[in-house]
């Protein structure tokens, strides 16, 4: 069978190393770059959802072709649920992932100095937006875990070396290997769920009002 050509509306690497892992041979994937497209696409919503269809529809309106965009956040919950939707600019405008990683190691201990109970809880959700056809489909993937005390490992990306995945416990998802993080991650599950989704032949909306 022929492999089904999407564009993914990403300009990270990391992501597209991992969507393309993960989604395998059935999918060729193509990125804005490969249209020319290099401007930064722009992410200005309160919410995962919000940005992730602004990302799809960025390049459906530009192309008209089948794509998908995925937006994460990092949502600890001492920290409110904070970075959440701003998890990528955590520490300003610069996206330094060492900057905010740091910021977040430095917020967690301010509040463990003054409640030593404090919770090192967090979860990466990631937001999967398909435009198939025209018609938007949203995917949602969740990894569960803790903030580690420091930085470790050298795999993954963004705020990898401080999370540590329940199912790996003393591990940052930095340390696993990529195919243990696939299995595991918030973007393995709801890219696994858009591509079972785009493999069943019918969908339910295409057999609405038919008599067949
Ligand atoms: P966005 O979805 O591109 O807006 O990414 C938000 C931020 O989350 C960026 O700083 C990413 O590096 C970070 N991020 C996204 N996915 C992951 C991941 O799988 N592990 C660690 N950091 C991530």
């Amino acid at each position: 069978m022929e492999a089904r050509k999407i564009v993914f509306a990403t300009g990270n690497r990391g992501k597209l190393r991992e969507a393309s892992e993960i989604l395998g041979e059935g999918f060729e994937l193509y990125t804005p770059m490969d249209f020319g497209l290099t401007d930064d696409i722009p992410e200005t919503g309160t919410t995962l959802e919000e940005n992730s269809l602004q990302k799809a529809e960025y390049i459906f309106e530009r192309k008209g072709c089948d794509c998908f965009a995925d937006d994460t956040g990092l949502e600890v919950e001492a920290l409110g649920g904070a970075p959440g939707v701003y998890t990528a600019r955590y520490a300003g405008e610069s996206k330094d992932f060492g900057k905010n990683m740091d910021k977040v190691l430095s917020e967690l201990e301010a509040l463990e100095t003054a409640d030593p109970s404090t919770t090192r809880r967090a979860r990466f959700r990631s937001v999967v937006t398909l435009i198939l056809d025209g018609k938007v489909h949203q995917f949602e993937g969740v990894m569960d875990g803790t903030i580690a005390r420091g930085k470790s490992g050298r795999g993954g990306f963004g705020y990898d070396p401080i999370f540590i995945p329940d199912e790996y416990p003393g591990l940052t998802a930095a340390d696993i290997t990529e195919e243990q993080k696939n299995e595991i991650s918030h973007r393995g599950k709801a890219l696994r769920a858009m591509a079972a989704f785009l493999n069943t032949s019918c969908h339910p909306e295409q057999s609405e009002g038919s008599d067949s």
